[in-house]
């Protein structure tokens, strides 16, 4: 017996190995062997600073290795100071000429705490045809689906026609330095075609479970934050003055409230908003087949200005979000700060939303500082090679469905992607009732079950229809 074939005994996935047959629950082999894959995947506790991201990305290594994937195609790039990790497993094609398609997914969770929940958050319960975890959304639920379906490939002994990279971050939820690190350590993800983003795009489903469209990525807005601050030399609360920081921050911030900045439209959002519009019936509709049609329609960006989630599609926006200032309850405020978090618009820039926050509070004397230099990253184009892997790997479940881009307005690793010239799609094979379902980030976070086997089809045929793909 091969040292291989014994390793792979070790961890029990000689399902793979076998034909598919029907397990106790009905699911056949691949399917119980990807739903353990989900399982392990819970139990690391990959919250940023409790040191289970290596762990869990040497345990998936070990799986890719078992599984026939040579050392060297599996490797870990650890961030001893962030204490994280990730990993980038190479499915060697058959021309390694052609540029290389990415698969991207992170391994970190946002927390959650055991009394918020009504299910141990990380432990994997099977309820009501549900699967509750941290992360079965966001994005582990991903990462299993998409391991699951590489280790099936390999064990098939399916070659690819040319380089697929799994990409597997760790630090997605908080600063990215694992994906940012990426582009040095493994040059070749430079020379990639584009990457599928698991972490964004989803299918989603009406009231009745029947799926409704298809929302794939196509760009993300800019994730930045001003800090508006006010001075004065204060003094005593009992003389008040016309003068005051708390005040004239009060005002600038009122100013804001007030203020729209410019309506930007691109080829994904006038896609997105022709192709919507036959979606919704009445008034919605209308508005949004007027602004595909002409961005400037006055009435129609009034009316999607009212829709918070259409509202961000059509321009930059900036909301105050925390706010400080004085320090004593008998003191005139020497000092008051306001946070404004933006979301800017693909393809302006930083400079530029400062100019308009700056013009828009006019003559007030209140500094505007951004705290950090965001990675700025552009728009990707519409890829009808994309377009058409997808619609081939939603046809076995999900078959006629419109595929729709979108422009996200958060912000992922999708985004130092296409700042390093990658064009990224958001392409998540998993299906659920929006957005009552969606609880990424949030208590009691769940899968449907039925979603997560469907979606070891759709990554299937994905990965198929990409590698084979002739440009
Ligand atoms: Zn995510």
């Amino acid at each position: 017996m091969s040292m291989r074939l014994l390793l792979l005994l070790a961890l029990g996935l000689t399902s793979l190995f076998s034909s598919a047959r029907a397990t106790e629950d009905g699911h056949d082999q691949q399917d119980q062997a990807a739903l353990d894959l989900l399982a392990e995947a819970i139990q690391f506790e990959t919250v940023a600073g409790r040191s289970q991201v290596c762990p869990y990305a040497r345990t998936l290594k070990a799986r890719f290795f078992a599984a026939g994937f040579a050392e060297t195609d599996t490797q870990i790039f650890e961030l001893k100071e962030d204490d994280t990790c990730s990993l980038v497993v190479r499915y060697p094609g058959d021309d390694g000429e052609r540029s290389p398609v990415i698969f991207l997914a992170h391994m970190d969770v946002v927390e959650a705490l055991p009394q918020d929940w009504s299910y141990p958050p990380f432990e994997m319960t099977r309820e009501g045809g549900r699967l509750y975890g941290r992360g079965v959304l966001d994005n582990k639920g991903s990462v299993a689906a998409i391991t699951s379906t590489l280790l099936h490939l390999k064990a098939s002994g399916y070659r690819p026609a040319r380089d697929l990279y799994f990409v597997v971050t760790g630090d997605e939820e908080t600063t990215a330095k694992t994906t940012r690190l990426l582009f040095s350590q493994v040059p070749a993800l430079t020379t990639a075609d584009y990457a599928l983003n698991a972490d964004a795009g989803l299918g989603v489903l009406n009231a009745a479970r029947r799926p409704i469209y298809f929302q794939l990525q196509t760009a993300e807005k800019t994730y930045a934050t001003f800090e508006l601050t006010t001075t004065n030399p204060g003094g005593h609360s009992s003389l008040p003055r016309a003068d005051n920081a708390i005040y004239e921050l009060s005002n600038a911030l009122v100013r804001l409230q007030g203020f729209r900045f410019p309506v930007r439209s691109s080829e994904s959002t006038i896609a997105y908003f022709r192709a919507s519009s036959k979606l919704y019936s009445g008034a919605v509709g209308q508005h949004m087949a007027a602004f595909a049609e002409d961005p400037s329609d006055k009435v129609a960006i009034d009316f999607l200005d009212q829709m918070p989630g259409e509202a961000a599609m059509i321009r930059t926006t900036c909301v105050a979000t925390m706010l400080q200032g004085g320090h004593a309850e008998n003191a005139l405020p020497q000092t008051a700060s306001a946070m404004v978090n933006c979301r800017i618009f693909p393809g302006v820039s930083l400079a530029t939303v400062e100019t308009l926050i700056t013009a828009a509070i006019a003559d007030l004397d209140v500094s505007v500082r951004a705290l950090f230099q965001p990675s700025e990253n552009p728009p990707s184009d519409i890829n009808p090679a994309v377009i058409e892997a997808v619609s081939i790997a939603l046809e076995r479940d999900y078959a006629g469905i419109p595929i729709i881009p979108y422009v996200a307005p958060y912000s992922t690793d999708g985004a130092i992607f296409r700042a390093n010239g990658i064009p990224t799609y958001g392409v998540s094979g998993q299906f659920i009732v929006y957005p009552e379902e969606k609880r990424a980030h949030g208590k009691d976070e769940f899968l449907p079950v039925e979603s997560f086997l469907k979606s070891l089809h759709y990554w299937e045929a994905l990965i198929r229809a990409l590698s084979e793909q002739r440009k």
